[in-house]
């Protein structure tokens, strides 16, 4: 069988090891008998399981006491509802820096639930960049970033000082791809199937002392402290997903944890776009500083050339380059399970398929 590449944004590749786990665990947990999918959420077998991937999620992020760690459902998308729902407050703005597509959604999300005040923006420059030194109202009820745009290939190489105002981040697209400080951020929301694990999860970490303040009646799965208080099991969870995000986690562990995968991204992600730098037929046309190190949109001079590119890498096992609808070309998303050896026989591919279209360059 062709070693294929899967660079798709999501859901996305997993570890081969914990795939390899993954279809023990699918047939009979720890030799209980019953496949995971099977289990009570429960159970004592499930407990053990939602429990130590909250462990490990935690010593990976260094997460501290005063955090609670939520497994939920919904997607990234019901975090753009349920972060206003919870933590807007009355006669406050929430402040937003708008980034790119995803970040249009939490706005206009957010303007479902009170006024909204977008700070800052890069929508002049098509969201090639992320704005820097933006003020933040010191009165607002928290502010979102998108902290990686997974479509305009933009991360935020420094989080924003925010002072005494929660601040709260979309990490969907980078979450334990890099080390941060998790004090600085009041909430930070991830759907899992990027760098977590299967879709159908979503990982929420929230400072406590930001839940239980709502105002008005919520729908009651929409409370984080419901979700606090019942530890992510006031309804059935994900469990299958939590399980490989379990595994994920325990994975990344043994590769040295997020200080190791973090030197592995930048390896990858420098081969791709110094080949990018270079080449005369691709570019990327984000600013650098504020390149992802996750998500790298490229493009060919034209429309005609990305299809024989797109085509040509298919055949060649480079499976699902294409860039976001909204934005075209192409993409490759280099998530933590994407090995340095696919982004190394990417740009071979693109090396070789320059040399045979170099009539076409940029030049
Ligand atoms: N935010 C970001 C940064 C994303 O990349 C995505 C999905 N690609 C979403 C939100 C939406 O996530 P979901 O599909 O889990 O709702």
């Amino acid at each position: 069988m062709m070693t294929v590449y899967n660079f798709s944004a999501g859901p996305s590749v997993l570890p081969e090891a914990v795939l390899a786990r993954a279809a023990i665990g699918l047939r009979d947990y720890d030799g209980c008998g019953m496949s995971v999918m099977e289990l009570s959420h429960r159970s004592k077998q499930f407990r053990q399981i939602i429990e130590r991937a909250e462990a490990a999620l935690r010593r990976l992020m260094r997460i501290p006491d005063e955090y609670s760690v939520l497994f939920l459902q919904g997607g990234a998308s019901t975090q753009f509802a349920m972060v206003p729902m919870n933590l807007s407050r009355p006669g406050a703005a929430a402040a937003y820096i708008n980034t790119g597509n995803w970040s249009e959604r939490a706005i206009a999300e957010g303007r479902l639930f009170g006024p909204v005040d977008v700070i800052a923006s890069s929508a002049d420059k098509n969201f090639r960049y992320i704005p820097r030194g933006c003020r933040v109202p010191p009165d607002a009820a928290y502010l979102h970033i998108t902290s990686n745009n997974t479509l305009e290939g933009t991360r935020f190489a420094d989080i924003p000082e925010t002072g005494p105002v929660p601040l709260v981040a979309d990490m969907s697209s980078e979450i334990l791809s890099r080390e941060i400080d998790i004090t600085k951020f009041g909430l930070i929301y991830a759907g899992a199937q990027k760098n977590i694990g299967p879709a159908g999860l979503t990982a929420v970490i929230v400072r406590t002392d930001l839940v239980g303040r709502q105002t008005g009646n919520l729908p009651t799965m929409m409370r984080y402290d419901v979700h606090c208080e019942a530890r992510s099991l006031y309804n059935t969870p994900p469990c299958y997903a939590i399980y490989v995000a379990g595994l994920v986690f325990e994975w990344l562990e043994q590769l040295g944890g997020v200080a190791a995968v973090a030197e592995l991204n930048e390896a990858k992600a420098r081969v791709l776009y110094d080949f990018l730098d270079e080449s005369r037929l691709f570019g990327n046309s984000v600013e650098r500083p504020d390149r992802s190190i996750m998500n790298v949109p490229f493009t060919t001079p034209s429309d005609e050339l990305n299809e024989k590119f797109l085509a040509a890498a298919e055949a060649d096992g480079l499976l699902t380059l294409r860039g976001h609808r909204l934005v075209g070309g192409m993409r490759a998303s280099i998530y933590n399970a994407m090995p340095l050896a696919g982004v190394q026989r990417l740009v071979e591919m693109m090396h070789q398929f320059e040399q045979e279209n170099s009539g076409s360059s940029h030049v």
